[in-house]
């Protein structure tokens, strides 16, 4: 039951990633959680905290499916205004009543007012409706759009982001280098490019175990909980054939970014990519 990636053409390959993630959206943060035992949350969280963005910043996150990355973002940028506000006031030996509450009334500014902003762009719509449900459940739709759109051609004009995320979506795409093109010309100069991706295990104990586990286990439980052999075993697939760290490294440089480097979580089970534009 080889899902024969390879021997697809390049539409063919794009029509089938669509019908994979149109498959899963429903189920995709259960089976994320599953999956991954939860570690997923702390390798979108260690992004947001490699990334540090101010208030003020806006990110573009691409292949953003149900908005893990913008959600997390945008808690991020919070909490780095009321710290940066709080301090204030603190700093201040006797601060005035108008100052604390001021400091007050910033606290229940929505995010827009304080100009953070994140697009959430993917090629899936079914993907980008869940995640705008659970914008709403969570409250979070102020600052946030959904916008459909190819990562290998962008629906945003040149120069307009200060920072561009793509996380676990670049192996799906069907040419990377053109992503990595689109990522640069949208970028502001002085921004910056942040990739997390599944990568090449570093230590051959854990490659091994990673491998069984791979292979054996997740198109079981994509079965159990998804009824859904196939696209799990695609994820599987899309995994082994992406590039190694240094490879990939040096796709970006190519595509004009500079002081590219990446580092490694969990022995290299994934790695966060990161290059600026100048
Ligand atoms: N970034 C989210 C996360 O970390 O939870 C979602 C990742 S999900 C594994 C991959 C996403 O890439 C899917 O939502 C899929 O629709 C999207 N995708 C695949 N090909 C794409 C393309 N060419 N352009 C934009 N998005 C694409």
């Amino acid at each position: 039951t080889h899902f024969g990636f390879e021997k697809v053409s390049e539409s063919e390959k794009a029509e089938k990633v669509y019908k994979v993630f149109k498959n899963v959206a429903k189920n995709y943060d259960i089976m994320n959680d599953a999956m991954s035992l939860g570690i997923h949350r702390l390798w979108k969280d260690a992004l947001i905290r490699m990334m540090n963005p101010l208030p003020g910043t806006k990110l573009l996150d691409v292949a953003g499916g149900t908005g893990d990355i913008a959600f997390r973002f945008m808690d991020y940028v919070r909490m780095q205004q009321e710290r940066q506000s709080r301090q204030a006031v603190k700093s201040n030996q006797s601060p005035s009543w108008q100052q604390i509450s001021d400091f007050y009334q910033q606290q229940n500014k929505s995010d827009s007012d304080l100009g953070s902003k994140a697009v959430i762009c993917d090629i899936n719509k079914e993907m980008l409706k869940v995640g705008r449900q659970k914008a709403e459940q969570l409250n979070y739709s102020e600052g946030l759009s959904w916008v459909v759109g190819n990562a290998e051609e962008l629906p945003f004009d040149d120069d307009k982001f200060d920072v561009y995320t793509i996380a676990f979506g670049i192996r799906n795409v069907t040419h990377i280098d053109h992503v990595l093109q689109e990522a640069y010309r949208v970028l502001k100069p002085g921004g910056r490019f942040m990739c997390l991706e599944f990568s090449k295990v570093q230590n051959p104990v854990i490659s091994r175990l990673y491998n069984l586990y791979s292979f054996q286990v997740i198109p079981v439980l994509g079965e159990v909980i998804a009824a859904d052999w196939k696209s799990y075993q695609y994820l599987v697939e899309s995994i082994q054939r992406f590039p190694d760290q240094e490879e990939f490294k040096a796709m970006i440089e190519d595509a004009g970014f500079y002081r590219v480097e990446y580092s490694n979580m969990t022995s290299g089970i994934v790695a966060v990519h990161s290059g600026f534009k100048l």
